[in-house]
């Protein structure tokens, strides 16, 4: 939001921030103009965000040959953010600076159906661990993003309804954080927080489609620049939305040839077993794609046709700009994505698929990590956020 009309409240140190940040005001005297603050109001707020060490002072060359003028830059090492990405196989944990910016990470290789207890747990060690490696300590933590395979309950900070996670229902998951790391916790979607990952790598797309498709399939919208979470937290799960001349294979969820259990990497392994080949992870049927065996080819096109069938609809409805790739399987991406875009072409709207962009995500295994952390820097950076805590 650029500038403020003459009947507002005085700016706060958050606003001003937020100018920073965003690279609107970057000299004491923008910031005046911006906020129309005096220069001693501005003066008072700039030190307490000096102090806090949000933002760092620079004095760069003068541009007319007078005294140069210092100015004030968002400070990405002013703090770090802890992310953990829970995945129905393995998780990942990560230490980020407040740019998002993983400084390290690690794959926890314990799955979810060891229950979040143990699972969380072990999370905290790993990160205990990440921050020595990263070299930062307890007291530089601002937030903890939270992201797990399933339907969140945002302001309970808990899944519902996710047959992929049995033992996670209704379990309030942010004590298991905090009780190590007392600090704002957010809780949300997989697949969603890839979608604000993939967002913030693509400033130029404000429409995008992020598509996971691991051991599960599932979708996160961003439209308007903005994440869709539909009104229960549920947008975007089109894993069990049945598919038309299925086999009949019943899912877990009661429908019988839901999306989840004819394309999902987990439906890949099964049926390329049935063919009579060794594999038993997503990542052999991966490299059985990549070796050109036809089997594999064959499938994972049939795989990424059905995904395309149910997608062509999610097109012809939001008309996104780009559809963003992700989760185990982009590895196959060659004939996942010519499954895919036959079956979009042939069924959506030729106005909503002529300049549609469909791509691997650009952040490959990151943006699981990468998406929690700005998931909590979104709301810990916040005006309102840094106002609370300055004055903590
Ligand atoms: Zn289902």
């Amino acid at each position: 939001m650029r500038g403020r009309t003459p009947t507002s409240a005085p700016a706060t140190a958050g606003e001003i921030f937020r100018l920073v940040r965003d690279g609107v005001a970057g000299t004491r005297t923008e910031i005046g103009r911006e906020t129309g603050l005096s220069r001693t109001a501005v003066a008072a707020r700039v030190d307490r965000l000096l102090a806090d060490g949000l933002v760092t002072e620079v004095v760069g060359a003068a541009a007319t040959g007078g005294r140069p003028a210092a100015r004030l830059e968002f400070n990405a090492a002013g703090g770090t953010v802890l992310a953990l990405s829970v995945g129905v196989s393995r998780s990942k944990a990560a230490v980020c600076d407040l740019s998002g910016a993983v400084l390290a990470e690690e794959v926890v290789d314990i799955p979810a159906s060891a229950g979040p207890e143990h699972l969380l747990s072990e999370a905290v060690i790993r990160l205990e661990k990440l921050l020595l490696t990263a070299g930062v300590d307890d007291a530089t933590i601002r937030g903890i993003g939270l992201s797990i395979p399933g339907t969140v309950d945002g302001a309970r900070g808990w899944s519902v309804g996710v047959p992929a996670l049995p033992g996670w229902e209704r379990i309030a998951l942010p004590p298991l954080l905090t009780a190590r790391f007392p600090a704002p916790v957010l809780v949300d979607n997989d697949v969603n927080v890839m979608a604000l990952a993939e967002h913030d790598a693509h400033p130029d797309v404000d429409d995008l489609l992020m598509v996971k498709i691991g051991s599960g399939v599932g979708a996160g919208l961003v439209c308007g620049g903005v994440l869709q979470r539909g009104a229960w937290g549920a947008a975007g799960e089109i894993g069990h939305t049945p598919v038309h001349d299925g086999p009949g294979i019943g899912c877990g969820c009661g429908n019988i040839d839901c999306l989840e259990v004819l394309a999902s990497g987990r439906a890949l392994v099964r049926d390329l077993a049935e063919c009579g080949q060794p594999v038993t992870a997503i990542a052999d049927v991966v490299a059985l794609v990549k070796q050109g065996d036809p089997d594999a080819v064959r499938l994972v096109r049939i795989a990424g046709r059905r995904l395309g069938e149910v997608l062509a609809a999610a097109v012809n409805l939001v008309n996104p700009a780009l559809v963003a790739i992700g989760g185990d399987l982009v590895g196959a991406f060659d004939p996942l994505v010519a499954g895919v875009r036959e079956a979009i072409y042939r069924r959506s709207m030729a106005a909503a698929t002529q300049n549609l962009r469909i791509e691997p995500g650009l952040l490959s295994g990151r943006s699981g990590v990468m998406g929690c952390a700005i998931l909590v820097l979104d709301e810990v950076l916040s005006p309102g956020s840094v106002d609370a805590a300055l004055s903590a």
